[in-house]
């Protein structure tokens, strides 16, 4: 059983990796080098049978994701769990905040199961409710916490998203973050947001979809004394947006894109939201995950593009779709770190577990923070409109 807040640890910083949260897995794991790992993956699922549903997102391995029951986005993957109450493992190649969703989402007879606990989200770790805390009292002292309706993106812990059900807020995802914010808007006379933890989702959909200024946006620094802004430029904000970032979709730069456009003569460029804005400003389509598959899915053959999204899926649509160009949009090859954690050992060892009948690695988020995380999501699934993906 664990706890619900995992902070990631700084990797190569000094930190003992021997004390690394998931390197020491209970049992044996098996050596990254056994030329069985995909057959013991397979004998291990066929003897679970439809005990077991593997939800695998689409930035997981193809290694892994080849045993995916169901793929898909964080948001999806999770009511795809609670639609399948049969099954009494859901095992999440995914990162942890997915895995709580998913519990969130599922029965408490389900047990859900990250094959690696050090799958978490650098970008979910860098809003701590101890911040965000502080944050509202600070908020509070300004005179606008009233105002103030608390938003946070899928990609976030538990905690936080209970402290937006407990604030009268909401939660979001990347493509319904717009209907989100207009519903935000709508809650309070002179209402401000605080949107949390990626600040570049909530800059690009208060800019690009609801027609503010950057003037409108300051950014709330939870490393900075009173977060970096003044009580003054508190009471001016309409978006008070929280210092977070995904570190891989926060890499792409503008000046990348400008040199495959002088490359590739017609090259479209599509980038996630999560991205920076001046290179969503660059870019030909701006949207999620689902979108970014479906919008090569319908590209006509002979078509180029260039991809800015996790690498992994990159790949895979490159590969699916031959007879288009479909290139990475960064110089530097970069896969998410965190999401690759989840590799054969890891997945073999939580599936060879589950048949001798020792759940491993469950993600158990208590009653208190799934109620208040509930609410919030339940308010999301009440808006009209698409709710689904990250
Ligand atoms: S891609 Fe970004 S948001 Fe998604 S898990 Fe990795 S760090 Fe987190």
């Amino acid at each position: 059983m664990t706890t619900v807040d995992l902070p990631l640890l700084p990797l190569g910083r000094g930190t003992d990796l021997n004390s690394e949260r998931g390197v020491e897995c209970p049992g044996d794991l098996p050596a990254a080098s056994d030329p069985d790992l995909v057959k013991r993956a397979l004998a291990a699922k066929e003897k679970l049978g439809d005990k077991v549903f593997v939800l695998g997102h689409h930035y997981q391995r193809d290694e892994v994701i080849q045993f995916a029951d169901v793929t898909g986005d964080s948001f999806k993957l999770a009511r795809d769990a609670a639609a399948r109450p049969d099954a009494e493992y859901i095992v999440f190649c995914g990162v942890h905040f997915m895995a709580e969703s998913a519990d969130i989402l599922t029965s408490p007879s389900q047990a859900v199961i990250l094959p690696d606990l050090a799958a978490g989200c650098s970008m979910a770790d860098m809003a701590r409710l101890g911040q965000v805390e502080k944050a509202w009292e600070a908020l509070s002292e300004a005179g606008v916490a009233e105002q103030v309706v608390p938003v946070t993106y899928m990609n976030s812990s538990a905690d936080i998203k209970a402290f937006c059900g407990r604030h009268d807020g909401v939660v979001c995802t990347s493509s319904n973050a717009q209907a989100v914010l207009e519903w935000a808007f709508e809650q309070k006379s002179d209402a401000k947001v605080l949107f949390f933890p990626d600040q570049h989702l909530g800059r690009n959909t208060a800019v690009l979809k609801l027609g503010m200024s950057l003037d409108d946006c300051v950014v709330w620094d939870p490393l900075k004394p009173g977060g970096g802004v003044t009580p003054e430029e508190l009471r001016a904000a309409k978006m008070i947006l929280w210092k977070g970032h995904c570190s891989v979709h926060g890499r792409f730069s503008p000046d990348t894109i400008d040199d495959l456009r002088a490359e590739i003569p017609g090259v479209q460029i599509l980038v996630h939201p999560e991205c920076q804005h001046e290179v969503v400003l660059k870019a030909d389509l701006v949207g999620s995950t689902e979108f970014i598959i479906s919008t090569i899915e319908a590209a006509p053959p002979g078509s180029a593009w260039a991809v800015g999204t996790e690498l992994n899926l990159v790949k895979r649509l490159a590969a699916a779709h031959p007879d288009k160009r479909i290139v990475f949009l960064d110089r530097t090859v970069c896969y998410c770190s965190t999401m690759n954690r989840i590799d054969l050992p890891h997945f073999v060892w939580a599936l060879e577990s589950l048949v001798e009948g020792q759940v491993v690695n469950r993600i158990e988020v208590d009653a208190d923070t799934e109620h208040y995380a509930k609410l919030a999501l339940q308010r999301m699934l009440d808006l009209p409109g698409k709710t689904q993906d990250d």
